[in-house]
């Protein structure tokens, strides 16, 4: 969704949306059924594959589907770095204000 700010950033320049491990995901699609922010989309490719269609749709912060995947195949940035990251961003922003 574009035109959307967290902690006064744009979405779009914050780096926060969930990581799959394809090695570990079977496909049980626990995760989509989970998450209402159409976040994840479910491929057909000779069989369903999960993947993250829409990453700024992610709220920032929440990680609350990967505690729905029961194989942990779901990880998400470092928090602190994120955040030092939107601080930083913001920063330059008023800077060029
Ligand atoms: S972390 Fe939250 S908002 Fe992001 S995909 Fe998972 S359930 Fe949806
Ligand atoms: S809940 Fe986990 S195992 Fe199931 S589709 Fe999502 S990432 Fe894959």
């Amino acid at each position: 969704m574009s035109g959307e700010t967290f902690m006064g950033v744009p979405r779009e320049k914050i780096d926060w949306s969930p990581r799959i491990d394809y090695n570990k995901c079977n496909d049980c699609m626990e995760c989509v059924k989970f998450c209402p922010h159409k976040v994840y989309e479910v491929r057909e490719e000779g069989g369903q594959r999960l993947v993250v269609k829409n990453p700024e749709n992610c709220v920032v912060f929440c990680r609350a589907c990967g505690k729905a995947c029961g194989v942990d195949a779901i990880s998400f940035p470092n928090k602190s770095e994120t955040t030092a990251h939107i601080k930083q961003v913001r920063k330059e922003m008023e800077a060029n204000e």
